[in-house]
């Protein structure tokens, strides 16, 4: 049964091999292990997400989501299929979306945050970490709960072309607004043009301040980075601005965070910043996102780039992947085709 592994808390970015390992120290055998009144999950696909390296940190810490465990295997949201069970209501051959430990086998004792999933879209698998999970329902949610959108307005998304931020791309040009979105390769870029995004520049050899004067005022800011593009984005900001305040990647893997230099035109713009961690809007929007995103994707109305991995090894290089940039749409890592 291999399994990938907690094993150091990293400084800075997280090395693959060294902060998680790969382990196949563990045999199970799938006709004979005792289920003990819960059940046998085959996984097939996990979910890699930039919020785990934040689970990379003392247990005794507090935070909006608990510290992974040294020598403990990571988990993440994920997808597999049930082998055997002797739990009621879930039986062998559903296949079911959670919270799922990082192994290719999983006894699963209860199903607490568990779910089935009956794909009557009959889209990928994989899907349902990425713009039908838990990426998907983060701007699903958000956008819904915060945007306050009107037709016409115009909307900054950075990390355009990730996960999150594809979905808020294509839901916001749904909604009749211009989209200036920011990626970092050329490759994402073109991917942006495709999903319409009016504008599209690769902010690492672009001047984000000058695309901002030049294309805003902007109504909207979806921050997926934090530092000096939310200073950028002020500077360029529409009065009422409602800015969004979804994740800070710019500064995960550094003890050195930029400090924005315009605070004064906070008051003077009007500003207004929601933060929010998904889970505490999703019971709200649950069955309105069930109804429309799968829908969608099978649809091809909303598109997305997948940067699939195949085996539990590839775990350590697909964190640093999306750590540092180089993951070129969701990441995810296939243990099992079906
Ligand atoms: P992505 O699939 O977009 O992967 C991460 C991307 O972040 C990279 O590909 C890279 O894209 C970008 N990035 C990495 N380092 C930097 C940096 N130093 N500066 C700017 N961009 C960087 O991830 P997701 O779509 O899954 O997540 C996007 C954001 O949403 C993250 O901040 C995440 O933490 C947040 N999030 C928040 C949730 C919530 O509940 N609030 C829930 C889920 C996600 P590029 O090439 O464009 O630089």
């Amino acid at each position: 049964n291999g399994r990938h592994l907690f094993n150091e808390i990293p400084e800075g970015f997280p090395t693959p091999g060294k902060t998680t390992i790969y382990d196949e120290s563990q045999t199970i055998s799938l006709e004979d292990v005792p289920l003990n009144g819960g059940f046998l999950i085959k996984v097939l696909a996990l979910s890699i997400d930039p919020y785990m390296r934040h689970k990379m940190r003392a247990t005794n810490t507090k935070s909006f989501t608990p510290a992974f465990e040294l020598g403990k295997p990571l988990y993440n949201h994920g997808v597999g299929v049930v082998l055997r069970s002797e739990l009621d209501g879930i039986k062998a051959g559903d296949h079911v979306y959670g919270l799922l430990s990082f192994e290719q086998y999983i006894l699963q004792p209860n199903a607490d945050g568990i779910e089935i999933i009956k794909n009557d879209e009959n889209i990928s698998w994989s899907s349902y970490v990425g713009a039908a999970g838990m990426p998907g329902q983060t701007a699903f949610v958000a956008w819904k709960e915060f945007s306050k959108a009107k037709k016409g307005e115009t909307v900054f998304v950075s990390t355009a072309a990730g996960a999150v931020g594809s979905v808020v791309v294509q839901i916001a040009k749904s909604q009749g607004l211009k989209v200036i979105a920011s990626a970092g390769s050329e490759e994402k870029i073109k991917f942006l043009k495709e999903i319409g995004a009016d504008v599209a520049f690769n902010y690492k050899t672009t001047d984000t301040a000058e695309v901002l004067a030049k294309e805003g005022p902007i109504d909207i800011y979806w921050d997926n980075v934090g530092g000096k593009t939310l200073e950028d984005v002020i500077d360029a900001a529409n009065d009422y601005i409602r800015i969004i305040a979804c994740g800070a990647i710019s500064s995960y893997n550094t003890t050195d965070n930029y400090g924005i230099k315009n605070w004064g035109l906070f008051f003077v713009k009007r500003v207004s910043i929601n933060g929010f961690v998904v889970f505490d809007l999703l019971p709200k929007y649950r069955e309105e996102f069930f109804n429309t995103i799968p829908k969608m994707i099978a649809q091809g109305e909303i598109k997305f780039l997948e940067d699939r991995k195949v085996g539990l090894d590839k775990v350590g290089e697909a964190i640093y992947e999306v750590q540092s940039g180089t993951n070129h749409g969701k990441s995810v890592i296939i243990v099992a085709d079906s």
